[in-house]
């Protein structure tokens, strides 16, 4: 079993399955249901760490991705700099990916065998292994807050019989992770110790449930996942391509088996409305590269749904980005003027829809922490996708 003190989970308040609760990881208490923007190359592209910290968002974690940060700058020069945290100036919580789940994603161009999976770099083409020891490794070097273990994501379409054997083999990753990890825990191996900070513990390590659409396999691997024991558990390998209804299904069925005592995560999802759905499920962390990537593409995700920046109709619109938003983009900037900057290929333009749009996101799960507190969740959750999909995109 894990250390005790590496992370404390407490829930303070229910309505329905929907829960808030208090996560202390050794930097600092994060409030649940969170939002955790993510920062694939140890930056959350187009934002500055001060506008992240800033009253205006206050994101208390991100995410950082072993894969990308591995293969670019590479662990030495992260060890070299004494882990991520000092190596980018960040200093709030991190949780980084084990790399299992963009591996995955490059399809033809690996291999996966019972050892680990083989893959071309997409930096320099160089042939790469990454198995669930390195994946440990790379993470102690990182001294991430919270560790993901190394596991096989299943295709959205996969049978039940391809779904089986990867589930079995997540489990068996499963395994291997919690032991490297214990054991580098025991060796010091872990950077994010070194900081100057007083940390209170060890990093904390999350246990993955795969799947596919098949529920029994599902709940298989829920068994089996908790079994070995971790301080939190995800659900990964939705949003990969199976319809909607397949993914609250999976949800609605396994989050309220998940252990109540942990963090429960889903992984890479989603949407405004697909947060509120999950929560409504019993969901407690989110992470999703939607506000900042459509950002840069000019969407803005918006109280009255998604608007497209790049849309005539804004040519003259004196009005913010959403009326009903109060962010430092929204108090300031026309839709006029941000469409201008984004047709005029200005970098404020990513700027500043991300910033927006991190704002909503982060709002977002503040009126759901609210609402839940105040027992009026299903109230907040009807009112707010009646106003999210009034519009449609526009
Ligand atoms: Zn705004």
């Amino acid at each position: 079993m894990s250390q005790p003190e590496a992370l404390r989970f407490e829930v303070t308040a229910q309505n329905g399955e929907a829960r808030t609760g208090l996560l202390t990881t050794r930097r600092g208490v994060i409030e649940t249901p969170v939002f955790m923007p993510v920062g694939t190359a140890g930056t959350v592209k187009a934002i500055r760490f001060e506008e992240l910290e800033g009253s205006d968002l206050d994101a208390k974690i991100i995410l950082g991705n072993t894969y990308h940060l591995w293969l670019r700058p590479g662990v030495e020069t992260i060890k070299a700099c004494g882990g991520l945290h000092r190596f980018s100036g960040w200093n709030r919580a991190l949780l980084t990916d084990s790399g299992g789940f963009q591996v995955w994603s490059l399809g033809n161009l690996r291999k996966i065998s019972e050892e680990g999976t083989e893959f071309r770099s997409h930096v320099d083409g160089s042939l790469q292994f990454l198995s669930p020891e390195v994946s440990m490794e790379v993470q102690a070097a990182l001294g991430s807050d919270i560790v993901m273990v190394f596991d096989e994501c299943t295709a959205g379409d996969a049978d039940h019989e391809q779904t089986e054997k990867s589930v079995g083999l997540t489990a068996r990753w499963a395994k291997r992770s919690r032991k490297a990890f214990d054991r580098l825990q025991e060796v010091g191996a872990d950077l994010g110790r070194t900081d100057a900070q007083e940390l209170s513990g060890n990093q904390a390590l999350f246990g993955i449930v795969q799947g596919a659409g098949h529920l029994d396999l599902r709940r298989s691997s829920l068994e089996q996942t908790v079994e070995i024991g971790f301080d939190g558990y995800a659900i990964g390998g939705l949003s990969v391509g199976e319809e909607k209804s397949v993914m609250f299904d999976v949800i609605g069925e396994l989050a309220p088996q998940m252990p109540p005592d942990r963090p429960r995560y889903l992984m890479g999802v989603g949407t405004p409305e697909d947060l509120i759905e999950a929560v409504a499920r019993g969901v407690d962390m989110f992470d999703c590269v939607l506000p900042t990537r459509n950002g840069r593409t000019g969407q803005a995700f918006t109280s009255a749904g998604k608007l497209n920046i790049k849309n005539a109709r804004f040519a003259h619109d004196p009005r913010p980005l959403d009326e009903s938003c109060g962010c430092l983009v929204c108090r300031r900037h026309s839709r006029a003027y941000l469409r201008h900057l984004y047709l005029a290929g200005e970098m404020l333009a990513s700027i500043s829809l991300t910033h927006h749009n991190l704002a909503f996101f982060l709002d977002t799960m503040r009126g759901v922490r609210q609402s839940i507190r105040s027992r009026d969740f299903p109230k907040f959750r009807r009112e707010f996708t009646e106003r999210l999909t009034a519009n449609g995109e526009y």
